[in-house]
């Protein structure tokens, strides 16, 4: 249930997003006794929550679920003074101070210093239909799916990092998967990419793009394959399509207010989390197109808790 704060008048640090970037600034900012407000968005725990074992992060000998660490995380920033709020950031105004926070359901919240850690989300096909086949056979998450693959056919498009991961964990479950690439080389890291390549499950198809998923009774059961040097198509039974195509930083409810690249991520001041705007700061997948691990979301989180605590200090505002 949403927690109500009768002192929200005005906030000093207002962290919009709750997956590693966000927690990370709360452990900071709660630390320095900003007593932040961490609005939780659509997806509490962001991406990691969608993924079963982080093998990766710095500190921890054996794996440990992304579930786990997000909830670690989250109650180490709580003991330092941080509060939560289940709700979405609809839109904010920075062309005023303080900033107006608007949210979902619960009331505005204005604040001092926003740090955006809004985060990414996957990206789609665009083909008709798509979205609705979520849970009918269509996936962004394998390791949330895969069990429910178990002995059947699927496919996973992509030709990243991602895409290998995804279909090394599907050969747990699934008896064959295809990987579906629209190149003949991989963007994906060697040893993600070898690691699938030995897989007997796993079959690449190359060249190609799918230009149509096929339904039977709601749920997916097909697609239509092109060939990109030939252009011939054919069709291709299956259970399941995994998609890991990229991602799509969550920056609709800034509007314009905020300098982006060209495919939407935030730009910060080169070695900070500053941006166009002073007292709003970035951090995490929002702001990186390249990275995006959960360790490096950390460390940026880190950084904007910093940047924050310092602006804040400078113009008396803590
Ligand atoms: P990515 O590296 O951007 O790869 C996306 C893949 O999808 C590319 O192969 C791309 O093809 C393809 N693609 C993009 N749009 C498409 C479309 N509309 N139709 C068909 N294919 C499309 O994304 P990612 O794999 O999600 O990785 C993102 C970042 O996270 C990377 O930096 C990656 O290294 C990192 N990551 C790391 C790990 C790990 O280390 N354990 C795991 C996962 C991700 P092209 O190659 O032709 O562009």
């Amino acid at each position: 249930m949403a927690e109500q704060h009768p002192a929200d008048s005005v906030r000093s640090l207002v962290i919009v997003g709750s997956g590693i970037s966000g927690l990370s600034a709360a452990v900071y900012a709660a630390r320095a006794q900003l007593a932040p407000l961490v609005i939780e968005g659509s997806e509490p725990g962001g991406q990691l929550t969608l993924t079963s074992e982080v093998e990766n992060y710095p500190g921890f000998e054996d794996p440990i679920l992304g579930v786990d660490l997000v909830e670690r995380m989250k109650k180490q920033a709580a003991r330092f003074g941080a509060q939560y709020r289940s709700d979405d950031v609809v839109r904010v105004d920075l062309s005023q101070r303080p900033f107006t926070i608007t949210l979902g359901r619960g009331g505005p919240v204005r604040a001092h210093a926003l740090i955006v850690a809004s985060g990414a989300r996957a990206r789609l096909l665009g083909l008709p239909g798509e979205s609705e086949l979520f849970g009918r056979g269509l996936s962004s998450c394998a390791t949330c799916d895969g069990a429910f693959f178990k002995d059947r056919v699927v496919a996973v498009v992509g030709g990243g990092d991602s895409a290998m991961e995804e279909a090394t964990f599907l050969t747990r479950y699934a008896k064959k998967i295809y990987v579906i690439h629209r190149r003949k080389e991989l963007r994906a890291s060697r040893i993600l990419a070898d690691r699938a390549r030995s897989k007997s499950t796993i079959e690449f198809v190359w060249n190609t793009r799918v230009t149509a998923i096929h339904t039977e009774n709601s749920l997916v059961s097909g697609l239509t394959l092109e060939d990109l040097e030939t252009h011939e198509t054919k069709e291709l039974p299956l259970d399941g399509l995994f998609l890991a195509i990229g991602h799509i930083p969550n920056t609709e409810w800034l509007g314009d207010q905020l300098p982006t690249d060209d495919a939407g991520y935030l730009l910060a001041e080169a070695g900070t989390s500053e941006t166009s705007i002073p007292g709003v700061f970035v951090a995490g997948d929002v702001a990186d197109r390249i990275y995006q691990q959960a360790v490096t979301a950390a460390g940026t989180g880190c950084i904007a808790a910093l940047d924050a605590e310092e602006y804040l200090a400078e113009h008396d505002l803590a």
